[in-house]
């Protein structure tokens, strides 16, 4: 029995050496990875439900792994996160879309507009404010078309400090969205108080609206408070035709999905979307 013990136990150690060893060597990876410049921006389009037009893009990080390809973000940004790591692929990632952006307005498209995701804990650095405005005053164009994503989770970590940020990068003329709504504890309170622009209803409420009555009523009043509150609604996730019928009979205002498009590389959506938009 004690033999079999040992066995299991020198194999669980095994396992979890190989498990640190791995996630360090990933942390390596990605440290390199930003000094070798091989994280991209792939871009997925939203799109106006009354009018069929793009409206803005939404930049999605991608690694461009040499010796594997490319690694979607489910898999890198929790280790960015735990490293600190994410202060600078964050900051990387505003100046790389900002930079597509100011070159799609140089090239006559003004009706487009650029999302960045925001962790967390890059928004509550003290310096996130700071950075942002250095990084929006090259171009006194760049802020107007510049909207941030950032979740529930964020703003109920700590409201106070939530709010006055929110406010500084608004005052720059930034707009703000909450990203997959929903999935958080938000309250009717809470949201009012909000400096925000945008709500995007997360995919999981799009999926279940088709197949069952109550996800489709709960569609429907997350659109509805939504515009009460002033603010614009856009759905994620949406895949079928159904849904987008569906979301446009809700009056929601903007959809977002692989029925429209996928995220794509930026050479693909200038050649894809941008260019008949010129
Ligand atoms: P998110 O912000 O909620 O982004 C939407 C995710 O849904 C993206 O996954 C997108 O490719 C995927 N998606 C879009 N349309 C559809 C659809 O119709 N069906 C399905 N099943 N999925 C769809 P992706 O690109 O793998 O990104 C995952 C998450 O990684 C993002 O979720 C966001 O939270 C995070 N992320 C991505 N880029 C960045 C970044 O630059 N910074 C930070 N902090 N987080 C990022
Ligand atoms: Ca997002
Ligand atoms: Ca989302
Ligand atoms: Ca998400």
């Amino acid at each position: 029995k004690a033999k079999v013990e040992g066995h299991r136990h020198l194999f669980y150690t095994q396992k979890m050496t190989d498990t640190v060893a791995q996630r360090l060597n990933l942390e390596n990876q990605l440290r390199q990875a930003l000094d070798k410049n091989e994280f991209v921006l792939h871009y997925q389009p939203k799109v106006n439900l009354a009018s069929g037009e793009i409206t803005g893009v939404e930049a999605l990080i991608r690694w461009n792994d040499p010796l594997t390809g490319l690694v979607l973000p489910d898999s890198f940004i929790s280790i960015l996160e735990e490293t600190g790591l994410i202060y600078d692929v964050g900051l990387w990632a505003l100046h790389q879309a900002l930079q597509d952006f100011l070159r799609w307005r140089a090239a006559g498209l003004n009706a487009v507009r650029i999302a960045v995701n925001v962790s967390p804990l890059q928004m509550r650095h003290p310096g996130f404010a700071a950075a942002i405005e250095q990084i929006v005053a090259i171009d006194p164009r760049a802020a107007q078309g510049l909207e941030l994503e950032i979740t529930e989770g964020m703003v109920m970590a700590d409201m106070k400090q939530a709010i006055s940020s929110l406010h500084a990068i608004r005052a720059l003329g930034i707009s703000i969205a909450i990203d997959d709504f929903g999935t958080g504890y938000s309250s009717l309170g809470y949201l009012s108080k909000l400096p925000v622009d945008t709500l995007k209803i997360d995919r999981m409420f799009i999926a279940d609206m088709v197949t069952d009555p109550q996800g489709l009523s709960l569609v429907s009043t997350i659109i509805n408070l939504a515009h009460s509150l002033q603010l614009k609604v856009v759905a994620e996730g949406v895949e079928t035709e159904e849904q987008s019928r569906l979301l446009r009979l809700l009056k929601c205002d903007q959809i977002q999905g692989y029925l429209f498009s996928k995220p794509l590389a930026v050479e693909v959506l200038e050649e894809t979307f941008l260019r008949r938009l010129g």
